[in-house]
Protein backbone atom coordinates (compact mmCIF):
# COMPACT_ATOMS: atom_id res chain seq x y z
CA UNK A 1 0.00 0.00 0.00
CA UNK A 2 1.24 3.75 -0.44
CA UNK A 3 2.44 5.46 2.03
CA UNK A 4 0.04 8.28 3.23
CA UNK A 5 1.32 11.77 3.32
CA UNK A 6 -0.46 14.44 4.99
CA UNK A 7 0.60 17.90 3.92
CA UNK A 8 -0.44 21.12 6.04
CA UNK A 9 -0.87 24.50 3.85
CA UNK A 10 -0.74 24.91 0.36
CA UNK A 11 1.37 27.89 -0.18
CA UNK A 12 4.70 27.71 -2.97
CA UNK A 13 6.48 24.93 -0.63
CA UNK A 14 3.23 22.37 -0.04
CA UNK A 15 1.92 22.44 -3.36
CA UNK A 16 5.85 22.25 -4.91
CA UNK A 17 6.54 19.18 -2.37
CA UNK A 18 2.93 17.82 -3.03
CA UNK A 19 4.15 17.35 -6.89
CA UNK A 20 7.59 15.46 -5.34
CA UNK A 21 5.99 13.58 -3.23
CA UNK A 22 3.26 12.21 -5.46
CA UNK A 23 5.24 12.13 -8.03
CA UNK A 24 7.91 9.31 -6.34
CA UNK A 25 4.51 7.43 -5.30
CA UNK A 26 3.42 8.53 -1.81
CA UNK A 27 -0.88 9.31 -1.91
CA UNK A 28 -0.80 12.78 -0.82
CA UNK A 29 -3.43 15.07 0.49
CA UNK A 30 -2.65 18.90 0.94
CA UNK A 31 -4.89 20.60 4.33
CA UNK A 32 -5.11 24.43 3.61
CA UNK A 33 -7.00 26.24 6.61
CA UNK A 34 -8.15 29.14 3.98
CA UNK A 35 -10.65 28.66 1.20
CA UNK A 36 -8.21 29.45 -1.55
CA UNK A 37 -4.75 27.65 -1.76
CA UNK A 38 -1.82 29.26 -2.80
CA UNK A 39 -1.18 30.85 0.90
CA UNK A 40 0.39 34.39 0.74
CA UNK A 41 0.22 34.43 -2.67
CA UNK A 42 -3.92 34.51 -2.18
CA UNK A 43 -5.73 36.27 -5.31
CA UNK A 44 -8.03 38.87 -4.41
CA UNK A 45 -10.97 39.66 -6.86
CA UNK A 46 -13.40 42.46 -6.39
CA UNK A 47 -15.54 44.63 -8.45
CA UNK A 48 -13.33 43.53 -11.81
CA UNK A 49 -9.62 44.35 -10.65
CA UNK A 50 -7.63 41.38 -9.84
CA UNK A 51 -4.69 41.70 -7.20
CA UNK A 52 -2.05 39.28 -5.96
CA UNK A 53 -2.46 39.37 -2.47
CA UNK A 54 1.38 38.81 -1.74
CA UNK A 55 4.08 38.31 -3.90
CA UNK A 56 4.52 40.25 -7.18
CA UNK A 57 8.39 40.23 -8.56
CA UNK A 58 8.54 37.05 -10.43
CA UNK A 59 12.79 36.59 -10.23
CA UNK A 60 15.09 33.97 -10.77
CA UNK A 61 13.01 32.36 -14.03
CA UNK A 62 15.89 29.33 -14.29
CA UNK A 63 14.22 28.29 -10.77
CA UNK A 64 10.62 27.71 -11.82
CA UNK A 65 11.75 26.28 -14.97
CA UNK A 66 14.01 23.81 -13.02
CA UNK A 67 10.87 23.21 -10.76
CA UNK A 68 8.45 22.09 -14.19
CA UNK A 69 11.60 20.27 -15.91
CA UNK A 70 11.47 18.20 -12.69
CA UNK A 71 8.06 16.97 -14.25
CA UNK A 72 9.11 17.00 -17.80
CA UNK A 73 7.25 20.44 -17.88
CA UNK A 74 7.95 24.04 -18.79
CA UNK A 75 6.49 26.95 -17.38
CA UNK A 76 4.84 27.81 -20.24
CA UNK A 77 2.74 24.69 -20.18
CA UNK A 78 1.05 26.43 -17.32
CA UNK A 79 1.09 30.67 -17.72
CA UNK A 80 2.36 32.98 -20.44
CA UNK A 81 5.32 34.74 -19.28
CA UNK A 82 6.71 38.35 -20.40
CA UNK A 83 9.84 39.84 -19.56
CA UNK A 84 9.21 43.77 -18.10
CA UNK A 85 10.60 46.64 -19.71
CA UNK A 86 11.23 49.09 -17.86
CA UNK A 87 11.57 46.53 -15.20
CA UNK A 88 11.18 48.88 -12.48
CA UNK A 89 11.17 52.69 -11.72
CA UNK A 90 12.24 54.06 -8.38
CA UNK A 91 11.54 57.90 -7.37
CA UNK A 92 13.89 59.89 -5.55
CA UNK A 93 11.74 63.05 -5.39
CA UNK A 94 9.48 64.94 -7.91
CA UNK A 95 11.15 65.11 -11.57
CA UNK A 96 13.99 63.31 -9.89
CA UNK A 97 13.49 59.05 -10.90
CA UNK A 98 15.66 56.12 -11.98
CA UNK A 99 13.84 53.64 -14.51
CA UNK A 100 15.75 50.31 -14.65
CA UNK A 101 15.03 48.64 -18.10
CA UNK A 102 15.46 45.03 -19.13
CA UNK A 103 19.30 44.62 -20.39
CA UNK A 104 22.06 44.99 -18.90
CA UNK A 105 23.65 47.35 -21.48
CA UNK A 106 20.59 49.98 -20.96
CA UNK A 107 20.88 49.31 -16.94
CA UNK A 108 25.06 50.15 -17.43
CA UNK A 109 23.94 53.52 -19.61
CA UNK A 110 21.30 54.97 -16.91
CA UNK A 111 24.23 54.47 -13.85
CA UNK A 112 26.72 55.87 -16.15
CA UNK A 113 24.29 59.23 -16.61
CA UNK A 114 24.53 59.60 -12.65
CA UNK A 115 27.20 58.95 -11.92
CA UNK A 116 30.53 59.17 -14.39
CA UNK A 117 33.24 55.74 -14.43
CA UNK A 118 29.79 54.00 -12.48
CA UNK A 119 28.93 51.84 -15.55
CA UNK A 120 32.88 50.13 -15.33
CA UNK A 121 32.41 49.36 -11.97
CA UNK A 122 29.00 48.26 -12.06
CA UNK A 123 30.07 45.62 -14.92
CA UNK A 124 32.54 44.07 -12.36
CA UNK A 125 30.17 43.94 -9.46
CA UNK A 126 27.60 41.98 -11.79
CA UNK A 127 29.95 39.92 -12.95
CA UNK A 128 30.93 39.05 -9.46
CA UNK A 129 27.15 38.68 -8.85
CA UNK A 130 26.72 36.12 -11.13
CA UNK A 131 29.27 34.06 -10.25
CA UNK A 132 27.81 34.08 -6.94
CA UNK A 133 24.59 33.14 -8.37
CA UNK A 134 26.02 30.30 -10.25
CA UNK A 135 27.63 28.75 -6.79
CA UNK A 136 24.19 29.86 -4.80
CA UNK A 137 21.27 29.42 -6.24
CA UNK A 138 22.46 26.69 -8.93
CA UNK A 139 24.00 24.19 -6.59
CA UNK A 140 23.87 25.52 -2.43
CA UNK A 141 20.62 26.47 -2.13
CA UNK A 142 18.97 22.88 -3.53
CA UNK A 143 21.26 21.40 -0.36
CA UNK A 144 19.29 20.21 2.72
CA UNK A 145 20.76 22.59 5.37
CA UNK A 146 21.85 19.04 6.76
CA UNK A 147 24.90 19.56 7.70
CA UNK A 148 27.87 22.80 7.77
CA UNK A 149 30.17 21.14 5.05
CA UNK A 150 27.36 21.49 2.83
CA UNK A 151 29.04 25.20 2.42
CA UNK A 152 32.63 24.25 2.17
CA UNK A 153 32.98 23.91 -1.59
CA UNK A 154 35.76 24.46 -3.66
CA UNK A 155 34.26 27.68 -5.09
CA UNK A 156 32.92 29.38 -1.36
CA UNK A 157 36.73 28.77 -0.20
CA UNK A 158 37.43 30.99 -2.69
CA UNK A 159 34.80 33.57 -1.84
CA UNK A 160 35.32 33.51 1.99
CA UNK A 161 36.03 36.89 2.68
CA UNK A 162 32.62 38.08 1.10
CA UNK A 163 30.96 36.28 4.00
CA UNK A 164 32.50 38.60 6.47
CA UNK A 165 32.08 41.77 4.53
CA UNK A 166 28.32 43.03 4.00
CA UNK A 167 26.81 44.31 0.66
CA UNK A 168 26.32 47.82 2.70
CA UNK A 169 29.80 48.10 2.45
CA UNK A 170 30.59 46.22 -0.90
CA UNK A 171 28.52 49.11 -2.56
CA UNK A 172 29.95 51.75 -1.23
CA UNK A 173 33.02 50.91 -2.05
CA UNK A 174 32.52 51.08 -5.92
CA UNK A 175 29.70 53.50 -5.56
CA UNK A 176 29.42 57.13 -4.17
CA UNK A 177 25.84 58.27 -6.09
CA UNK A 178 22.88 57.66 -3.09
CA UNK A 179 20.61 56.85 -5.71
CA UNK A 180 22.90 54.26 -7.30
CA UNK A 181 24.15 52.56 -3.91
CA UNK A 182 19.19 52.51 -2.78
CA UNK A 183 19.11 50.92 -6.04
CA UNK A 184 22.11 48.64 -5.47
CA UNK A 185 21.15 47.60 -1.64
CA UNK A 186 17.32 46.95 -2.40
CA UNK A 187 17.38 43.27 -4.05
CA UNK A 188 18.76 42.28 -0.84
CA UNK A 189 15.96 43.42 1.30
CA UNK A 190 13.61 40.07 -0.63
CA UNK A 191 16.22 38.39 1.85
CA UNK A 192 14.27 40.05 4.80
CA UNK A 193 17.25 41.54 6.67
CA UNK A 194 19.37 45.08 6.31
CA UNK A 195 22.08 45.47 3.61
CA UNK A 196 24.70 46.31 6.55
CA UNK A 197 23.20 42.72 7.79
CA UNK A 198 23.84 40.66 4.07
CA UNK A 199 26.65 39.57 3.20
CA UNK A 200 28.53 40.59 0.01
CA UNK A 201 28.00 37.02 -1.56
CA UNK A 202 24.49 37.97 -1.65
CA UNK A 203 25.08 39.72 -4.18
CA UNK A 204 23.23 37.17 -5.80
CA UNK A 205 20.38 38.62 -5.98
CA UNK A 206 21.88 41.86 -7.63
CA UNK A 207 22.42 39.38 -10.85
CA UNK A 208 18.59 38.40 -10.48
CA UNK A 209 17.57 41.69 -10.58
CA UNK A 210 19.78 43.43 -13.03
CA UNK A 211 21.20 40.37 -15.03
CA UNK A 212 17.78 37.98 -15.43
CA UNK A 213 15.40 40.84 -15.01
CA UNK A 214 12.07 40.85 -13.91
CA UNK A 215 8.92 38.89 -15.34
CA UNK A 216 4.96 39.11 -15.09
CA UNK A 217 3.02 35.66 -15.73
CA UNK A 218 -0.12 37.14 -17.53
CA UNK A 219 -2.67 37.28 -14.77
CA UNK A 220 -0.53 37.49 -12.50
CA UNK A 221 1.44 35.62 -9.65
CA UNK A 222 -1.50 33.40 -8.83
CA UNK A 223 -1.32 31.86 -12.50
CA UNK A 224 1.40 30.42 -11.14
CA UNK A 225 -0.23 28.87 -8.12
CA UNK A 226 -3.31 27.73 -10.29
CA UNK A 227 -0.40 25.77 -12.87
CA UNK A 228 1.62 24.39 -9.96
CA UNK A 229 -2.32 23.07 -8.76
CA UNK A 230 -2.73 21.65 -12.00
CA UNK A 231 0.20 19.96 -12.03
CA UNK A 232 -0.19 18.93 -8.61
CA UNK A 233 -3.91 16.99 -9.13
CA UNK A 234 -2.51 15.57 -12.39
CA UNK A 235 0.20 13.66 -10.35
CA UNK A 236 -3.10 12.45 -8.29
CA UNK A 237 -2.64 14.87 -5.20
CA UNK A 238 -5.67 15.64 -3.24
CA UNK A 239 -6.31 19.29 -2.21
CA UNK A 240 -8.75 20.07 0.97
CA UNK A 241 -9.36 23.78 1.45
CA UNK A 242 -11.37 25.11 4.69
CA UNK A 243 -9.40 22.18 6.50
CA UNK A 244 -7.89 23.81 9.93
CA UNK A 245 -5.44 20.89 11.30
CA UNK A 246 -5.48 21.43 15.15
CA UNK A 247 -3.02 18.85 15.90
CA UNK A 248 -0.71 16.91 15.24
CA UNK A 249 -0.76 13.28 16.93
CA UNK A 250 2.22 11.39 18.30
CA UNK A 251 2.96 8.01 19.51
CA UNK A 252 6.09 6.32 20.91
CA UNK A 253 7.73 9.32 18.93
CA UNK A 254 6.49 8.85 15.66
CA UNK A 255 3.80 10.70 13.79
CA UNK A 256 0.18 8.57 13.97
CA UNK A 257 -2.48 11.09 12.68
CA UNK A 258 -3.89 14.71 12.35
CA UNK A 259 -7.06 16.11 13.45
CA UNK A 260 -8.73 18.44 10.74
CA UNK A 261 -11.07 20.44 11.99
CA UNK A 262 -11.34 18.22 15.22
CA UNK A 263 -11.41 15.05 13.33
CA UNK A 264 -8.55 12.62 13.80
CA UNK A 265 -7.49 11.47 10.27
CA UNK A 266 -4.56 8.71 10.44
CA UNK A 267 -1.33 9.20 8.21
CA UNK A 268 2.46 7.73 7.73
CA UNK A 269 4.00 11.14 7.31
CA UNK A 270 3.14 14.49 8.09
CA UNK A 271 4.39 17.87 5.90
CA UNK A 272 4.16 21.36 7.16
CA UNK A 273 4.40 23.74 5.06
CA UNK A 274 2.29 26.09 7.76
CA UNK A 275 4.77 28.86 9.86
CA UNK A 276 7.54 26.63 11.75
CA UNK A 277 6.72 28.51 14.92
CA UNK A 278 2.32 27.78 14.51
CA UNK A 279 3.68 24.23 13.19
CA UNK A 280 4.99 23.22 16.50
CA UNK A 281 2.55 24.49 18.47
CA UNK A 282 0.21 21.68 16.94
CA UNK A 283 2.65 19.18 18.83
CA UNK A 284 2.59 18.41 22.83
CA UNK A 285 5.52 20.71 24.22
CA UNK A 286 7.59 17.86 24.80
CA UNK A 287 7.63 17.07 21.12
CA UNK A 288 8.77 20.62 20.04
CA UNK A 289 12.47 21.28 18.95
CA UNK A 290 12.24 25.37 19.19
CA UNK A 291 11.68 27.21 22.35
CA UNK A 292 9.37 30.50 22.14
CA UNK A 293 12.78 31.99 22.89
CA UNK A 294 14.85 30.67 20.45
CA UNK A 295 12.27 32.10 17.78
CA UNK A 296 12.15 35.80 20.33
CA UNK A 297 15.73 35.90 19.48
CA UNK A 298 15.70 35.08 15.90
CA UNK A 299 15.70 38.00 12.97
CA UNK A 300 12.38 37.93 11.17
CA UNK A 301 12.15 39.37 7.63
CA UNK A 302 9.74 42.08 7.85
CA UNK A 303 5.71 42.17 8.15
CA UNK A 304 3.69 44.70 5.94
CA UNK A 305 1.03 46.93 5.90
CA UNK A 306 -0.83 46.50 2.73
CA UNK A 307 -3.29 48.27 0.21
CA UNK A 308 -5.21 46.66 -2.98
CA UNK A 309 -6.56 50.03 -4.45
CA UNK A 310 -9.16 50.19 -7.33
CA UNK A 311 -8.80 53.80 -9.45
CA UNK A 312 -11.45 54.66 -11.80
CA UNK A 313 -9.09 56.07 -14.24
CA UNK A 314 -5.57 55.07 -15.85
CA UNK A 315 -2.83 56.67 -13.78
CA UNK A 316 0.45 58.40 -15.69
CA UNK A 317 4.19 58.86 -14.77
CA UNK A 318 4.11 55.35 -13.09
CA UNK A 319 5.35 51.50 -14.52
CA UNK A 320 4.29 48.17 -13.32
CA UNK A 321 6.59 48.31 -10.09
CA UNK A 322 7.60 51.04 -8.57
CA UNK A 323 9.38 52.00 -5.48
CA UNK A 324 9.29 54.98 -3.76
CA UNK A 325 12.57 56.02 -1.95
CA UNK A 326 12.36 59.97 -1.47
CA UNK A 327 12.54 59.27 2.40
CA UNK A 328 15.49 58.47 4.65
CA UNK A 329 16.55 54.28 3.73
CA UNK A 330 18.14 54.01 6.79
CA UNK A 331 15.59 55.66 9.14
CA UNK A 332 13.03 53.06 7.90
CA UNK A 333 15.30 50.31 8.34
CA UNK A 334 15.81 51.27 11.95
CA UNK A 335 12.67 50.97 12.66
CA UNK A 336 12.17 48.11 11.14
CA UNK A 337 15.37 45.87 12.64
CA UNK A 338 16.50 47.85 15.48
CA UNK A 339 14.03 49.60 17.05
CA UNK A 340 10.40 48.41 16.25
CA UNK A 341 8.10 50.71 15.90
CA UNK A 342 5.81 51.97 13.09
CA UNK A 343 8.06 54.38 10.82
CA UNK A 344 7.93 57.97 10.40
CA UNK A 345 7.87 58.43 6.99
CA UNK A 346 8.15 54.77 5.10
CA UNK A 347 9.60 53.88 2.28
CA UNK A 348 6.86 52.09 0.23
CA UNK A 349 6.27 50.06 -3.20
CA UNK A 350 3.74 49.88 -5.18
CA UNK A 351 2.81 47.78 -8.34
CA UNK A 352 -0.15 48.71 -11.02
CA UNK A 353 -0.22 44.94 -13.04
CA UNK A 354 -2.75 46.89 -15.51
CA UNK A 355 -0.24 49.38 -17.03
CA UNK A 356 0.93 45.78 -18.65
CA UNK A 357 -2.16 42.94 -17.92
CA UNK A 358 -5.07 44.68 -19.26
CA UNK A 359 -7.12 41.81 -17.74
CA UNK A 360 -6.53 42.39 -14.19
CA UNK A 361 -8.47 45.90 -14.12
CA UNK A 362 -11.65 47.10 -15.95
CA UNK A 363 -10.84 48.86 -18.74
CA UNK A 364 -9.67 52.66 -18.59
CA UNK A 365 -9.18 51.40 -14.77
CA UNK A 366 -5.99 50.80 -12.63
CA UNK A 367 -5.13 48.37 -9.92
CA UNK A 368 -3.00 49.63 -7.43
CA UNK A 369 -1.06 47.76 -4.79
CA UNK A 370 0.62 49.54 -2.12
CA UNK A 371 3.40 48.11 0.58
CA UNK A 372 4.98 49.76 3.38
CA UNK A 373 8.04 47.38 5.19
CA UNK A 374 6.94 46.71 9.23
CA UNK A 375 8.61 45.28 11.85
CA UNK A 376 6.63 41.80 12.74
CA UNK A 377 4.74 41.83 15.96
CA UNK A 378 3.82 45.76 16.03
CA UNK A 379 0.18 46.98 17.30
CA UNK A 380 -2.30 47.29 14.25
CA UNK A 381 -5.38 48.88 13.94
CA UNK A 382 -7.64 50.61 11.29
CA UNK A 383 -6.76 54.57 12.50
CA UNK A 384 -2.93 53.53 12.08
CA UNK A 385 -3.97 52.09 8.68
CA UNK A 386 -5.69 54.97 7.24
CA UNK A 387 -2.84 57.59 8.82
CA UNK A 388 -0.58 55.52 6.90
CA UNK A 389 -2.47 54.84 3.63
CA UNK A 390 -3.01 58.98 3.61
CA UNK A 391 0.59 59.55 4.29
CA UNK A 392 1.76 57.31 1.32
CA UNK A 393 -1.03 58.53 -1.53
CA UNK A 394 -0.29 62.10 -0.83
CA UNK A 395 2.94 61.80 -1.27
CA UNK A 396 1.97 58.97 -4.15
CA UNK A 397 0.57 62.28 -5.91
CA UNK A 398 3.03 64.80 -5.56
CA UNK A 399 5.79 62.52 -7.17
CA UNK A 400 3.74 61.28 -9.99
CA UNK A 401 2.43 64.48 -10.45
CA UNK A 402 -1.26 63.57 -10.60
CA UNK A 403 -4.60 63.75 -8.32
CA UNK A 404 -5.43 60.10 -7.63
CA UNK A 405 -7.09 60.31 -4.17
CA UNK A 406 -10.83 61.33 -5.41
CA UNK A 407 -10.45 58.29 -7.98
CA UNK A 408 -10.30 55.03 -5.87
CA UNK A 409 -13.28 53.30 -6.04
CA UNK A 410 -12.41 51.12 -3.17
CA UNK A 411 -9.40 49.80 -0.84
CA UNK A 412 -9.01 46.84 1.19
CA UNK A 413 -6.08 46.88 3.50
CA UNK A 414 -4.11 44.21 4.98
CA UNK A 415 -1.78 44.17 8.23
CA UNK A 416 -0.09 42.38 10.87
CA UNK A 417 -3.24 41.01 12.35
CA UNK A 418 -4.00 39.38 9.39
CA UNK A 419 -1.09 37.60 8.49
CA UNK A 420 -1.87 35.93 12.52
CA UNK A 421 -5.50 35.48 11.83
CA UNK A 422 -5.17 34.12 7.90
CA UNK A 423 -1.47 32.46 7.95
CA UNK A 424 -1.03 31.69 11.62
CA UNK A 425 1.83 33.71 11.33
CA UNK A 426 4.93 34.32 13.68
CA UNK A 427 4.38 38.13 14.91
CA UNK A 428 2.85 38.50 11.78
CA UNK A 429 5.30 38.35 9.60
CA UNK A 430 5.15 38.66 5.86
CA UNK A 431 8.20 36.86 4.57
CA UNK A 432 9.30 34.19 6.85
CA UNK A 433 12.63 34.30 8.58
CA UNK A 434 15.43 36.67 7.36
CA UNK A 435 18.82 34.97 5.93
CA UNK A 436 21.31 36.66 7.83
CA UNK A 437 24.77 34.66 8.11
CA UNK A 438 23.84 33.03 11.42
CA UNK A 439 20.17 32.48 10.10
CA UNK A 440 21.45 29.96 6.74
CA UNK A 441 21.30 26.92 5.42
CA UNK A 442 21.85 24.52 8.80
CA UNK A 443 21.94 27.26 11.10
CA UNK A 444 18.46 27.55 10.05
CA UNK A 445 15.22 25.59 11.61
CA UNK A 446 15.13 21.88 10.31
CA UNK A 447 13.48 20.31 7.73
CA UNK A 448 13.37 16.95 9.48
CA UNK A 449 11.90 17.04 12.90
CA UNK A 450 14.76 15.19 15.34
CA UNK A 451 11.82 14.43 17.97
CA UNK A 452 9.27 12.74 15.90
CA UNK A 453 9.80 10.59 13.35
CA UNK A 454 7.88 11.14 10.20
CA UNK A 455 7.53 14.83 10.49
CA UNK A 456 9.02 17.30 8.31
CA UNK A 457 8.96 20.93 7.54
CA UNK A 458 9.18 23.32 4.67
CA UNK A 459 8.63 26.68 3.50
CA UNK A 460 9.83 30.03 4.01
CA UNK A 461 10.92 29.70 7.75
CA UNK A 462 12.91 26.76 7.50
CA UNK A 463 15.54 25.78 4.35
CA UNK A 464 16.45 27.83 2.10
CA UNK A 465 14.58 30.89 2.94
CA UNK A 466 11.99 33.36 2.18
CA UNK A 467 10.45 34.41 -1.51
CA UNK A 468 9.29 32.23 -3.98
CA UNK A 469 11.93 30.05 -5.74
CA UNK A 470 12.77 29.18 -2.38
CA UNK A 471 9.72 27.85 -1.31
CA UNK A 472 9.71 26.01 -4.45
CA UNK A 473 13.15 24.31 -3.81
CA UNK A 474 12.08 23.82 -0.39
CA UNK A 475 9.54 22.31 -1.36
CA UNK A 476 11.96 19.69 -3.31
CA UNK A 477 14.58 19.70 -0.49
CA UNK A 478 12.26 18.06 2.22
CA UNK A 479 10.88 15.21 -0.42
CA UNK A 480 14.60 14.86 -1.16
CA UNK A 481 14.80 13.93 2.58
CA UNK A 482 11.51 12.05 2.68
CA UNK A 483 12.17 9.74 0.11
CA UNK A 484 15.55 9.01 1.36
CA UNK A 485 15.06 8.72 4.89
C1 LIG B 1 3.16 40.98 0.82
C2 LIG B 1 4.17 39.98 0.34
C3 LIG B 1 4.93 40.29 -0.77
C4 LIG B 1 5.86 39.35 -1.24
N1 LIG B 1 6.55 39.64 -2.38
C5 LIG B 1 7.31 38.67 -2.94
C6 LIG B 1 7.80 38.84 -4.26
O1 LIG B 1 7.53 39.85 -4.90
N2 LIG B 1 8.55 37.83 -4.81
C7 LIG B 1 8.83 36.68 -4.12
O2 LIG B 1 9.50 35.79 -4.65
N3 LIG B 1 8.35 36.50 -2.86
C8 LIG B 1 7.58 37.45 -2.28
N4 LIG B 1 7.01 37.24 -1.06
C9 LIG B 1 7.37 36.04 -0.30
C10 LIG B 1 6.62 34.81 -0.80
O3 LIG B 1 5.29 35.13 -1.06
C11 LIG B 1 6.69 33.74 0.27
O4 LIG B 1 8.04 33.51 0.64
C12 LIG B 1 6.08 32.42 -0.15
O5 LIG B 1 4.86 32.60 -0.83
C13 LIG B 1 5.91 31.55 1.09
O6 LIG B 1 5.38 30.32 0.76
P1 LIG B 1 5.25 29.19 1.85
O7 LIG B 1 4.73 27.99 1.15
O8 LIG B 1 6.51 29.07 2.62
O9 LIG B 1 4.20 29.72 2.95
P2 LIG B 1 2.71 30.27 2.88
O10 LIG B 1 2.40 30.85 1.56
O11 LIG B 1 2.51 31.14 4.06
O12 LIG B 1 1.82 28.96 3.06
C14 LIG B 1 1.50 28.43 4.31
C15 LIG B 1 0.07 27.92 4.25
O13 LIG B 1 -0.23 27.20 5.45
C16 LIG B 1 -1.60 27.46 5.79
N5 LIG B 1 -1.82 27.14 7.20
C17 LIG B 1 -1.30 27.76 8.29
N6 LIG B 1 -1.73 27.13 9.42
C18 LIG B 1 -2.52 26.08 9.03
C19 LIG B 1 -3.23 25.08 9.72
N7 LIG B 1 -3.20 24.99 11.06
N8 LIG B 1 -3.97 24.19 9.01
C20 LIG B 1 -4.01 24.25 7.64
N9 LIG B 1 -3.33 25.19 6.92
C21 LIG B 1 -2.58 26.10 7.61
C22 LIG B 1 -1.74 28.95 5.48
O14 LIG B 1 -3.09 29.32 5.36
C23 LIG B 1 -0.97 29.03 4.16
O15 LIG B 1 -1.82 28.77 3.07
C24 LIG B 1 6.05 38.13 -0.57
C25 LIG B 1 5.27 37.83 0.56
C26 LIG B 1 4.33 38.75 1.00
C27 LIG B 1 3.47 38.40 2.18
Amino acid sequence: MKEKVSIIGSGFASLAASCYLAKSGYQVTIYEKNDQIGGRARQLQREGFTFDMGPSWYWMPDVFERFFADFNKKPSDYYHLEKLNPAYKVFFEKNESITIEDTLEKIYSAFEKEEPGSSIKLKQFIDQAQSNYNIAIKDLVYRPGVSPFELVTAETIKKIGQFFSTISKDVRKHFNNKKLIQILEFPVLFLGAKPSDTPSFYSFMNYADFGLGTWHPQGGMYKVIEGIEKLAISLGVEILTNSVVDKINVLDRAVISISVNEKEIATDLVVTGADYHHSETLLEPEFRQYSESYWDSKTFAPSSLLFYVGFDKKLKNINHHNLFFDVDFDAHSRDIYDTPQWPEEPLFYANFTSVTDENTAPKNCENGFFLIPLAPGLKDNVELRETYFNKILERFERLTDQPVIKNIIFKQSYCVNDFIKDYNSYKGNAYGMANTLLQTAFLRPKLKSSKVEGLFFTGQLTVPGPGVPPALISGKLVSGLIQNS
